[in-house]
């Protein structure tokens, strides 16, 4: 098989995200690039906990097929980022509970937790792009291109991208973004939470050399 261990890469993490929850039957996807031109994407419509080796798709970064079955739907917003911003290797797209909770408000999230500002929170929300069109990579790319050190963007009502320079990175933001997510959440039902201080955000950069 071609691409077989960025196949296998792809799956491990798959089953790993639906197992946590952050992605389920076949809402969500997640990609690799893979060499200069091409990347690894979950397949269209096949359940997660049913995904083979094989099936996982290889697409060129204009979304053609080259290898494996009909690639995502929403291989657009991917194959956009990576055209756009070389330094990402991997993409983590999510409907997990909490992104698509807070996706729906439209609101920025600010940095309230160490989770969030792992994540580079302030996390803003991308304007309503319908999935599977190419306006979801142009609204995505605009955002990450402008900040940086963002590693998530909420889309409104809809999910999260997480983006990393390896697929560990990618999926560990997405993690990270949906357990900041659902602690904010909570802090929100019995209180006021509070964001971190700017003087707490530079004591956390100086401990650990950001
Ligand atoms: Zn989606």
């Amino acid at each position: 098989m071609k691409h077989q261990a960025i196949r296998e890469q792809l799956l491990e993490t798959v089953v790993k995200a639906n197992e946590v929850g952050l992605i389920r039957l076949s809402a969500g996807n997640i990609s690799i690039r893979t060499g200069k031109h091409l990347a690894a994407i979950t397949p269209s419509r096949i359940k997660y906990h049913q995904m083979k080796v094989e099936d996982i798709s290889i697409v060129d970064l204009e979304g053609h097929l080259i290898d494996g079955l009909t690639p995502s739907s929403e291989t657009p917003m991917h194959t956009a980022i990576y055209r756009n911003l070389p330094d990402v290797g991997a993409i983590c797209h999510t409907h997990s509970s909490f992104a698509i909770t807070f996706a729906m408000l439209g609101e920025e999230i600010p940095p309230a937790n160490l989770e969030l500002f792992a994540c580079g929170a302030p996390i803003p929300v991308a304007p309503w792009a319908c999935p599977g069109t190419p306006k979801g990579g142009e609204v995505t790319v605009e955002i990450f291109r402008s900040r940086p050190d963002l590693k998530v963007v909420l889309l409104e009502k809809h999910g999260l991208v997480a983006i990393g320079r390896k697929l560990t990175h990618a999926y560990e933001m997405a993690l990270n973004a949906e357990v900041g997510l659902r602690t904010y959440h909570q802090a929100l039902m019995v209180g006021k939470p509070q964001p971190l201080t700017d003087a707490q955000l530079e004591e956390i950069k100086a401990a650990y050399g950001e």
